[in-house]
């Protein structure tokens, strides 16, 4: 430490002076990568929690260790969020307060804990968030995407069918689109994004965020797969993956759009009321729509 931050550090706020309220479920953010990455608030109230309810004992005992702690753990993860949200209720009524963590990031964001909150509030008890990191956020942060709006929309399915209409159902989406992907899948996520937006959009693939090879790259979607197959290492690791925006008033997009509306209706409607409904729900002229549902009708 310098002489600046020795008296920077001795003007940090207390944490001690701010208020814990008992009877509370405190959602607490940890790191994503950087063990510094975390608040002091949300290090108080470690360091006093009656528990910590986490997705995986052995993650957070170690990251507790990291700080210098060791608090009594409750398992909370997918398989068993209901079971432990009555216990956890139970706690609080009991006037205890308990953290909830997951093993990276934000709980509740792509992450168990989504239940124990809802419980928690159904019971009628406190839910204090202590922010902290996301992955999401943080990748937006550093993309310098212009986009007002950004659409959260996680992990994909890992099927490629499925995968590809959930994509085709975002074509027409004007705000950044925000996806979580792991490396095991990140060509065929970037090669099925090229196949239905095409290569113009600009794409953020944002690579351990935070840690050591951080890596947050910038290019047009088209030049993204070349980008990832010139190195190995540029596969491995968490990634971001940040889409632009269709530009507004696209009219290749709403027809795009349109299409898709129509195919969905002609699996379940006569062909006249399927038009007629997707030109309603599109805005678009519903003779055409009546003439392309003839064309897809005879491709059948
Ligand atoms: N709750 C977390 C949050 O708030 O971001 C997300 C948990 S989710 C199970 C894990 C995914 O988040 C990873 O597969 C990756 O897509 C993304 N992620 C987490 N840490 C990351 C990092 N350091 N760099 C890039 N992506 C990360």
């Amino acid at each position: 430490m310098n002489q600046n931050s020795s008296a920077a550090a001795s003007l940090l706020p207390d944490p001690a002076q701010q208020t814990y309220p008992v009877s509370a479920l405190y959602v607490l953010a940890t790191p994503i990568g950087n063990v510094c990455d975390i608040t002091l608030r949300a290090l108080h109230l470690l360091s006093m929690a009656d528990a910590v309810a986490c997705e995986d004992t052995r993650n957070t005992s170690q990251l507790l260790q990291r700080y210098g702690m060791n608090r009594p753990l409750l398992a909370a993860h997918q398989h068993n969020e209901r079971e432990v949200a009555a216990k956890i209720v139970e706690r609080l009524q009991a006037g205890q307060r308990i953290a909830l963590v997951s093993d990276a990031g934000t709980p509740a964001v792509s992450d168990p804990g989504a239940r124990i909150v809802d419980a928690v509030r159904a019971a009628g008890l406190r839910v204090i968030p202590l922010p902290g990191p996301s992955a999401a956020v943080t990748a937006l942060s550093a993309s310098g995407l212009l986009d007002e709006q950004f659409q959260f929309v996680g992990f994909l399915p890992s099927k490629a069918r499925q995968r590809e209409s959930a994509l085709q159902a975002l074509v027409s989406v004007q705000a950044t689109l925000v996806f979580y992907e792991a490396p095991h899948r990140i060509v065929e996520t970037t090669d099925a994004m090229l196949q239905v937006f095409g290569p113009q959009r600009r794409v953020v693939l944002a690579r351990e965020l935070t840690k050591l090879f951080e890596d947050i790259h910038r290019c047009e979607l088209g030049q993204a797969p070349a980008w990832l197959q010139e190195d190995a290492n540029r596969q491995r690791g968490e990634f971001v993956v940040l889409l632009e925006g269709a530009p507004a008033g696209d009219s290749d997009l709403e027809q795009v759009e349109a299409e898709r509306v129509l195919r969905i209706l002609l699996e379940e409607l006569p062909l006249k009321q399927a038009a007629s409904l997707a030109a309603q729900i599109t805005g678009q002229k519903k003779n055409a729509l009546y003439d392309r549902a003839l064309q897809l009708k005879d491709e059948a």
